[in-house]
């Protein structure tokens, strides 16, 4: 079995059970952070298929976490799609260069989320918005 993982960084809890819910649901393994650090620490240690990553995180961001795992040689190849609430403009662009493939807009579509996540880890990334 082919079961992919996914890394959800997300320091609201309810966004986080909500996000994994929907994930287990669709057949994904689900990875759980509630920080940037360990976001970084749990990357290295499961090697997800793809983080999602929440960009409003206290102390360490998830643009900052993200600059660190693409520098990092074992994570840099992951797949991260941003989770960003209410897209504000020039998120995507910030987003884009810290490294990450794409984001989701929080709250996210629930009917689409699987979809778009599977988008991204067959390597056709694209945004979602709504
Ligand atoms: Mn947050």
């Amino acid at each position: 079995m082919d079961e992919k993982k996914i890394l959800v960084v997300e320091d609201n809890v309810m966004n986080l059970e909500l996000v994994s819910d929907l994930l287990e649901a669709h057949g994904f393994r689900v990875v759980q952070a509630q920080s940037g650090a360990t976001a970084i620490a749990l990357a290295e240690k499961e090697l997800p298929d793809l983080i999602l990553m929440d960009l409003q995180l206290p102390e360490m961001d998830g643009l900052e976490a993200t600059r660190w795992l693409k520098r990092n040689q074992l994570t840099k190849d992951i797949c991260v799609v941003a989770l960003t609430a209410h897209a504000m403009l020039g998120d995507e662009e910030k987003a884009r260069e810290a490294g990450c493939s794409g984001y989701i807009a929080k709250p996210i579509n629930t009917r689409e989320f699987a979809e778009v996540i599977s988008g991204f880890l067959d390597g056709d990334p694209h945004t979602a918005e709504e």
